[in-house]
């Protein structure tokens, strides 16, 4: 793996221009002198993209919106927790078969289970979309009791049935207890850090709230949950372990944490400074 031809891998989605991906990969390989090169790929072609990677021999592939699903079709393999969750945002390409994997719920756990032991922990998963699918199933893997809160009734009630865990509506979550509070939706992004999806007294202290938004590097939500005593934990910690999981799946190597945080977090204060 460290020596011979530089093997390359990429990210395919669409956007992708501010990916912050192949700043955090590069310089992991650069760390452990992996002779890789990590590259965005933007295609609306998503079938002509996976041909172009087996042709190519693109060793490793991460995935992202729009095709998270819509990569299946085209793998050979799944790893069972992708297929159980039903999305993939990793591609191992080994001797040209395609196997997909997602490490998006897992990178949330290393973030959680850092700062605590998670077996039997009340969550509150705040969203429904495809973060919280991936989060909510490894949360339940993990042992933790989980409450599902969204927006719309409807998606909200099939990820928690999914789940085997009960739904709440977002409006009614102001009198809930939980040890952890998980917020997956959109709601705080760059550059709107002044919006929060949950009211400020949901926000107890002790508790553990993990906001899985990463392109603003303190959401209203962390700053309001840090001001009442909570231990907060920003998207960054989140995506950097699902990255690191990626990197270890692609060279067998143990991920350096440390580097790849480096990396991602002056990427992601020139990209906001120059905005
Ligand atoms: P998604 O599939 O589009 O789901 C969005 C969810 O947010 C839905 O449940 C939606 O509720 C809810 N929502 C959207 N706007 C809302 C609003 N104004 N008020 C209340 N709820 C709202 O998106 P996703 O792919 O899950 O991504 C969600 C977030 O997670 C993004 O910020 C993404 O960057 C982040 N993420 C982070 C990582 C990481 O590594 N840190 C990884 C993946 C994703 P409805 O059902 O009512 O529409």
């Amino acid at each position: 793996m460290k020596n011979g031809p530089a093997k390359i891998y990429g990210v395919l989605g669409n956007p992708i221009g501010h990916s912050l991906s192949p700043v955090m990969h590069n310089a992991a390989f650069k760390a452990e002198g992996v002779n890789g090169r990590y590259v965005a790929f933007e295609s609306s072609d998503l079938k002509g993209s996976i041909v172009g990677m087996r042709a190519l021999g693109i060793c490793g592939m991460s995935v992202t919106i729009p095709f998270k699903t819509a990569v299946i079709p085209h793998l050979d393999r799944l790893d069972p927790l992708a297929e159980e969750i039903g999305a993939v945002n990793t591609i191992l390409n080994r001797d040209g078969r395609l196997t997909g994997y997602n490490t998006d719920g897992l990178g949330a756990m290393k973030a959680l289970e850092a700062v605590m032991d998670l077996m039997g922990k009340r969550c509150l998963m705040v969203g429904a979309g495809g973060a919280a699918r991936g989060i909510g199933f490894m949360a339940r893997e993990r042992g933790m009791t989980l409450l599902v809160a969204n927006r719309s009734k409807d998606r909200g009630r099939e990820l928690a049935a999914f789940l085997k865990s009960p739904f709440i509506p977002l409006e009614e979550i102001a009198d809930l207890k939980a040890d952890v509070l998980i917020q997956t939706t959109p709601v705080g992004m760059f550059p709107h850090q002044n919006a929060s999806p949950v009211p400020d007294f949901v926000l107890q202290e002790g508790m553990v709230v993990l906001d899985a938004i990463y392109n603003a590097l303190e959401t209203l939500l962390l700053k309001t949950a840090q001001a009442r005593g909570c231990l907060t934990i920003g998207g960054l910690e989140m995506f950097i372990h699902q990255g690191a999981e990626q990197f270890r799946l692609w060279t067998g190597l143990n991920p350096p944490l440390d580097i790849m945080r480096n990396a991602v977090s002056s990427a992601l204060s020139k990209q906001q400074g120059a905005s």
